[in-house]
């Protein structure tokens, strides 16, 4: 692949054969991509490659517990930016639509659904192809990008978009470890289980566990031991970007976001009020931030951020306060150290509280990796990521949390060259605008990609005919 450093800017011909965007992973960040490109006025063809989950569902809407609930409100989870009310007409129009109302947490089953559906209107129209298939490998050439599928197949595009979302663990080498998203059987109801993790995959499997009726003692434990905060009603605060500190040290940020929150609770409101004020301003103050900063940020601030900032519906901490009550769910501060094999041939959790200098051993019937996502998008690359690292058509971001890519998501290569037809959006992201894993915020990005890639297209003929 030769990467022509940096003047590719020249108009291309149009080959026929060429599918004109190839989309890597078929998760909501590249059905929501899709199909705010075919809401354009363009003939641009799209051609989605998925290859493990059913299109739109990836890891988030592929749960099937109904007690699985979306962390956003129905109003704020419609596709397209531009029409909020697109989701709730849509659950509108089902058997049960009367249940639903803007406000209502709905159950992400039920939203993979919609997204699962959200490409129909253009099946058959000759605009859109949804191949079930893993992409290997992508190049790039002069005049577009060649991508090859896991069966040796190669598609030829004008672009391409890396929507392949979150970088999974690795699975456990030793099976004493079981993924969060990984498919088993329930434990038996009586054995004792432990939860790496306190966040919002820990929910979702205290929940599971309930909803199976699982009577045996579940701890969870993480370094600070924060829960998810739960869900209220309140209004956004009214913050201009002239109310930031922008470029201010941590400590100066996080000294404004607190008198916010104190501004918010003199006038009647929350402090989640302020966080959702400043919401639309994250990635803004995230690229303001100096890399120094944004380290110190994820070292000491980011867990803290992650429990106020992504809430859970009140029906979810209902429940987890009520397993609490009961004495069936325990939430511990500590570390994770290790999982052992006993001599009984039982599973032993080895952790270390916090503040103590030994280790404790717990036996337990199963222990659940619920730490989430993980960073660092080199050491648990996928083969597509791995290649487009080797080949430098990528870089990972200093604190290695992503791929970094331009506002438009045009990837940067390790020159600092930038793609003029390799994209990325989501989750792989995040390095560029941190609050890129939620859909109000990847939908907002899937427009605004749609857009620039239209208009570059358009651009791109306009020229190739007057040359
Ligand atoms: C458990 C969980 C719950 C969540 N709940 C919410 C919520 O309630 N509200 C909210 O706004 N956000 C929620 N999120 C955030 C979530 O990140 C986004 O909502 C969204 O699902 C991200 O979608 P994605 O397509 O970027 O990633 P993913 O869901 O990871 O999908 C990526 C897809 O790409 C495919 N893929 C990857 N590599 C390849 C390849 N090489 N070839 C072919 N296919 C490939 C994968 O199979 C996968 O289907 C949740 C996240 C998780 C993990």
């Amino acid at each position: 692949m030769n990467v022509s450093v940096p003047n590719r800017t020249e108009p291309f011909p149009r080959e026929e054969g060429w599918r004109d965007v190839l989309v890597i992973g078929g998760g909501a960040s590249g059905v929501l991509f899709a199909a705010n490109l075919l809401r354009q006025d363009t003939d641009l063809r799209v051609t989605v490659i998925e290859g493990r989950h059913l299109l739109g569902c990836g890891i988030a809407y592929s749960t099937t517990d109904s007690d699985h609930l979306l962390n956003t409100r129905v109003h704020n989870m419609s596709a397209f930016p531009d029409d909020g009310e697109h989701f709730l007409r849509w659950l509108r129009g089902r058997e049960d639509g009367t249940r639903y109302g803007p406000e209502s947490f709905v159950g992400r089953a039920t939203y993979g659904a919609y997204l699962s559906c959200l490409l129909a209107p253009w099946t058959g129209s000759g605009r859109l192809v949804c191949l079930k298939a893993n992409c290997v490998a992508i190049s790039e050439r002069g005049t577009g990008v060649k991508v090859t599928l896991d069966d040796g197949a190669v598609l030829k595009g004008a672009y391409a978009v890396l929507a392949t979302g979150h970088v999974l663990p690795k699975p456990d080498p030793s099976g004493l470890v079981s993924g969060a998203w990984e498919a088993a059987a329930p434990p038996p109801p009586g054995e004792a289980v432990m939860i790496i993790g306190t966040g919002l995959s820990m929910v979702d499997q205290v929940l599971s566990l309930e909803r199976a009726g699982h009577r045996g003692p579940i701890v969870a434990i993480s370094r600070r031991g924060l829960l998810p905060r739960s869900h209220g009603h309140g209004k956004p605060m009214r913050i201009d970007r002239s109310d930031i500190p922008l470029g201010a040290p941590l400590s100066r940020m996080l000294a404004w976001l607190r008198g916010l929150v104190g501004e918010a609770e003199d006038q009647g409101a929350t402090w989640r009020d302020a966080l959702d004020g400043i919401r639309p301003w994250v990635s803004t103050i995230w690229q303001n931030m100096s890399v120094d900063q944004r380290g110190r940020f994820l070292r000491h601030a980011a867990s803290w951020w992650e429990v106020h900032r992504h809430r859970i519906p009140p029906a979810s901490a209902d429940r987890l306060a009520e397993a609490t009550a009961a004495g069936r769910l325990r939430v511990l501060r500590a570390a994770f150290l290790r999982a052992e094999r006993g001599e009984d041939g039982g599973i032993r959790a080895v952790i270390r509280p916090r503040g103590a200098r030994l280790e404790e051993v717990i036996p337990v019937g199963r222990i659940i990796d619920c730490r989430g996502i993980r960073n660092d998008p080199e050491r648990n690359a996928s083969p597509i990521i791995a290649g487009i690292l080797a080949e430098g058509a990528g870089r990972v971001d200093p604190l290695r949390i992503g791929l970094d890519v331009t506002d438009e998501g045009q990837l940067i290569g390790t020159k600092g060259e930038v793609s003029e037809r390799l994209f990325a959006l989501g989750p792989v992201s995040r390095a560029t605008f941190w609050e890129i894993t939620a859909i109000p915020d990847i939908r907002v990005q899937a427009g605004r990609m749609a857009g620039f890639i239209a208009a570059k297209e358009s651009a791109g003929r306009e020229s190739a005919d007057r040359a």
